[in-house]
């Protein structure tokens, strides 16, 4: 670890005039399962790491430190809730004189000592972290973004009487205007007196509440943006950070495209939703990292989930990390099982959809190394329209009935990846939490004590590991020189013998991973695919060729689904369910040793002994094409 910063310290160098800038992001985590959420041990955690140690390390969680971990029960102790607590630790990480931002945290590597000055750059968290940190009103009162001087909650009635003035279903980022820091700190110092006077008597309750709504600030005295020391180390306001995990897909704008499409689907044309659990029960292929995960998301269909929701709201729910895999799965849905009848009908719906899609593709691209590229400023700009287009295409397809703020928020994406060169979301916080739970203590007394013991405990124990330790996530053999496993991570992505890969244009499917002992270079031993054509705009057609080839795992990029088959749907099954026999590393064999047959095309749901003997059956393998869903 200590040598990553000092790796860091040599590319750009760091002193207290010139500071590195501080990423951190801060969420409520509910332990216990789903159903059973542990009230008691709710709590906020709160994460920091460094921009400049750049996105290898930031993707990985050892490298993050948490300061922080505070029950819900303690923080309702406190006047002024979480923005006080987040303003006390503030105040301390850069005020203190022995603070990261005044004397700095200096370390010893090699006998040579270094100091690290840093700056915070980004507070992030979900709208509702966001909003107790810095004491926003919700986002769907009359100013639903503080960024912006002249945007409007939708149906303010108020844009068209001023002049220069938009709703938030305003499909032209170009027109907004931004607010300053001064602004800011303006309408927050304006709202304080105002309370101080509501307190002594000399300002209505009223006013107060119109002056809070106005501005769409409620903040408090002891609450964060009142802090004026803070003000000196960093903005409010520009530190603000909206993150587009949240933004598009938790509940998000893609959730909200796609639960109008099913809606449109459903009434106007022959989907029913048990449809969609089948073609997600086909035998679609995931990484093996995600497997467990992604094999379950017919759930989001299910019987349960339709008889208790979706039949009613047509609103899908589902967790952020497996939207990925389920966006590409319907998308395909869309493109190859809509009649022809029924695409011609839905043409604006679909296109809603599809715009909603291409935002999270974008975005996706860019997070894996575009942001950190010269191509940033092209690709971002690209996000920008496809921001303004999602609103457009939805308002086109259903009316601004359902745009939301997030919709407007999504809109500074862009500028915000533009700006600080690199995709910083929530998903790290999500696997903070993870850490944390996999450290997990029973009592309650000394609870945050104990969590974040136990969590550097974790740390030191994994940063203790070596090279090889850390980059193999499976047993592993070594062959002379050259160690070989079936899985291994690198910057994050897991890769695993049977994943279909990605490196720049050419897919292949990976048969193992090996490692010179002597070398930090890790490659991937792939089956290289020969391209055969496009199947839709997002999907296209390979095949296994046999040739082997060796690529390097820093350059490969995960495909999230896949499938092998010749066509139609759901026909879909897996040939690299494989075990890889490796001795000598030239000559990995590869044992389909899984061949499932394709799904019947029906509409009724098959019950377990049915799947069972349609498994049975012989394979299908006139055609061995793999299609991968981009
Ligand atoms: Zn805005």
């Amino acid at each position: 670890m200590r040598a990553v910063y000092v790796r860091a310290l040599q590319i750009r160098p760091c002193t207290r005039e010139t500071p590195w800038s501080m990423l951190m992001c801060f969420d409520a985590f509910n332990p216990g399962s789903f159903h059973n959420v542990e009230q008691a041990r709710k709590m906020m955690n709160l994460a920091f790491n460094f921009l400049e140690l750049g996105p290898a390390a930031l993707q990985q969680t050892q490298t993050w430190l948490i300061p922080m971990s505070l029950r819900q029960t303690v923080i309702d102790t406190v006047e002024g809730g979480w923005s006080a607590c987040l303003r006390q630790y503030l105040r301390l990480h850069f005020l203190h004189p022995m603070s990261i931002q005044i004397s700095g945290v200096s370390f010893t590597h090699d006998g040579t000592r270094y100091t690290i000055y840093a700056k915070l750059r980004c507070l992030l968290s979900d709208g509702e972290g966001l909003q107790q940190g810095l004491e926003l009103v919700a986002y769907n009162g009359i100013r639903p973004c503080v960024r912006c001087c002249n945007v409007l909650m939708k149906g303010s009635g108020l844009a068209h009487r001023r002049r220069g003035f938009v709703e938030i279903g305003c499909a032209d980022h170009k027109l907004f205007v931004e607010a300053t820091p001064a602004d800011f700190n303006n309408e927050v110092d304006q709202i304080v007196t105002a309370r101080e006077e509501f307190a002594r008597g000399d300002r209505s309750k009223a006013s107060l509440d119109l002056l809070v709504k106005g501005m769409g600030l409620k903040v408090t005295a002891a609450g964060l943006p009142a802090d004026k020391d803070l003000r000196g180390a960093f903005s409010c306001l520009e530190v603000l950070h909206e993150d587009w995990m949240h933004g598009c897909l938790q509940d998000g704008t893609m959730t909200g495209a796609l639960s109008c499409l099913l809606e449109a689907w459903h009434s106007k044309g022959t989907l029913k939703l048990d449809a969609v659990e089948i073609f997600l029960k086909g035998d679609w292929c995931f990484p093996h990292t995600r497997r467990h995960l992604m094999v379950q998301l017919w759930r989001v269909f299910g019987y349960k989930a339709r008889s208790s929701y979706l039949e009613l709201s047509h609103h899908v729910k589902c967790q952020a990390s497996t939207l990925l895999g389920l966006y590409k799965l319907l998308r395909h849905m869309v493109e190859v099982a809509m009649d022809p009848d029924t695409a011609a009908l839905l043409q604006k719906e679909r296109a809603a959809f599809f715009a909603a899609c291409k935002v999270v593709d974008i975005i996706l691209v860019l997070k894996r190394g575009h942001a950190q590229q010269p191509t940033c400023v092209r690709i971002t700009r690209s996000l920008d329209k496809a921001a303004d287009q999602q609103i457009s295409k939805h308002v086109d397809a259903y009316g601004d009935q359902c745009i939301r703020s997030k919709h407007h928020r999504t809109q500074h994406i862009g500028p915000q990846i533009r700006a600080l060169g690199f995709v910083f979301d929530a998903f790290v916080i999500e696997r903070i939490h993870h850490e944390i739970e996999e450290t997990f203590c029973p009592n309650t007394k000394a609870f945050e004590t104990t969590v974040l013991r136990n969590v550097c405990a974790q740390k030191v124990a994994e940063l203790n590991k070596t090279d090889a330790q850390r980059t193999f996530t499976s047993k592993t053999t070594l062959q002379g020189v050259v160690r070989v496993g079936a899985g291994a991570q690198h910057e994050g992505m897991h890769v695993h013998a049977g994943d279909v890969v990605f490196m720049g244009s050419e897919a292949g499917c990976v048969l193992a991973i090996a490692k010179n002992e002597f070398s930090s270079f890790v490659y991937a031993v792939v089956d290289a695919f020969s391209y055969i054509g496009d199947v839709t705009p997002t999907s296209k057609r390979w095949l296994p060729t046999g040739e082997i080839e060796l690529w390097g795992l820093h350059r490969l990029e995960q495909v999230i689904v896949f499938f092998h088959v010749a066509c139609g749907w759901p026909r879909a099954s897996c040939l690299w369910s494989c075990k890889v026999s490796c001795s000598p590393l030239w000559s990995c064999k590869v044992l389909p040793i899984h061949v499932p047959p394709p799904l019947p095309q029906t509409h009724k749901p098959l019950k377990g002994t049915e799947k069972q003997n349609h498994k049975a059956e012989a394979w299908y393998a006139d055609d061995d094409a793999v299609v991968v869903l981009q």
